[in-house]
């Protein structure tokens, strides 16, 4: 059975509950319209951790003023079966207002100084802002041991875990990996907006992605020439790129010349549905 909670002093009582019952808390944090992509971390915190909360929140906080709020997709009753299917220990879903008490332009909020203005956060002022208040403000909570995201969100995941470290907060972090369609779309909430000629369309990403990947593991070191190629293959299948780059994932800076641990990020729109990718890859070393 998975119990539904929606106000804080519920969640800190079901919470408080457990801890004295001496178990360990999972914490998957999600907008909802859940996937396969969300039941993989429910899973892995299943596995991981004796008492499993997946919070559903849609936060305005995170979204521009021209953004998707208000059509995000919200859809509790189906959610809470897939959650019941995975056997998900309670779900907290909270109102804006639980969150939110003093209105969003008095929130205080948590900003990782300069990799958040990088890639989506270049195109998205302020959505990471949005994110690190949210994940920050759920962390204290609902004071998990471990807390689930997904690789997908890759500079999300990284800003995270740099929050983490910078506030010193007392959890583990488990990325998971990515999880995809048939076609090697990655799953995403927003991929039910897409009719099926933008769904033929955004299969070019992960094709791209990897196109690249494997233009640098033979060796191409031209970064910004990889770059140009990528948004010409994705603009050629009919996609709006909105960026490609070519990352080094332990920085989160462009890559240079000696990175070899690397990540290639990128958005494009499909009609006017945001989409965003990555793959890891590994940069030979020169001998
Ligand atoms: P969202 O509901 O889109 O905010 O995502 C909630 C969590 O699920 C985040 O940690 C995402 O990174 C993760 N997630 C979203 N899509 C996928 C996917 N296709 N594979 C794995 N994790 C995902």
């Amino acid at each position: 059975m998975t119990v539904q909670i929606d106000t804080l002093p519920a969640l800190r009582l079901l919470l408080a509950e457990q801890r004295r019952q001496g178990k360990s808390i999972g914490l998957v944090p999600t907008m909802g319209n859940l996937h396969a992509g969300h039941v993989s971390l429910v899973t892995c915190a299943k596995a991981q951790c004796d008492f499993v909360i997946t919070s559903i929140f849609v936060n305005p906080l995170q979204f521009g003023p021209n953004e998707d709020y208000a059509r995000y997709p919200r859809t509790l009753p189906a959610d809470k079966t897939v959650l019941e299917t995975a056997d998900c220990d309670a779900v907290f879903t909270p109102a804006v207002a639980e969150l939110y008490p003093a209105g969003l332009e008095q929130q205080t909020r948590i900003s990782v100084p300069h990799l958040s203005t990088l890639y989506c956060g270049k195109s998205r002022p302020g959505h990471f802002d949005g994110v690190c208040t949210i994940v920050c403000k759920l962390f204290n909570m609902s004071q998990p041991d471990v807390a689930f995201f997904g690789l997908k969100d890759f500079q999300q995941f990284f800003l995270i875990s740099r929050m983490v470290a910078d506030l010193q907060l007392p959890l583990s972090l488990v990325g998971m990996p990515t999880i995809r369609e048939a076609s090697g779309l990655a799953m995403s909430s927003r991929n039910g907006f897409l009719n099926a000629d933008q769904r033929e369309q955004a299969t070019a990403i992960f094709a791209t992605l990897q196109h690249i990947a494997r233009l640098i593991r033979n060796g191409e070191r031209d970064f910004p020439q990889l770059e140009r190629l990528a948004l010409g293959q994705l603009a050629a299948a009919g996609l709006r790129p909105d960026y490609f780059h070519v990352v080094d994932r332990t920085s989160l800076l462009p890559a240079h010349s000696q990175s070899l641990e690397l990540v290639l990020l990128t958005a494009a729109y499909a009609g006017s549905t945001r989409l965003i990718d990555n793959v890891t890859v590994e940069a030979p070393v020169h001998g």
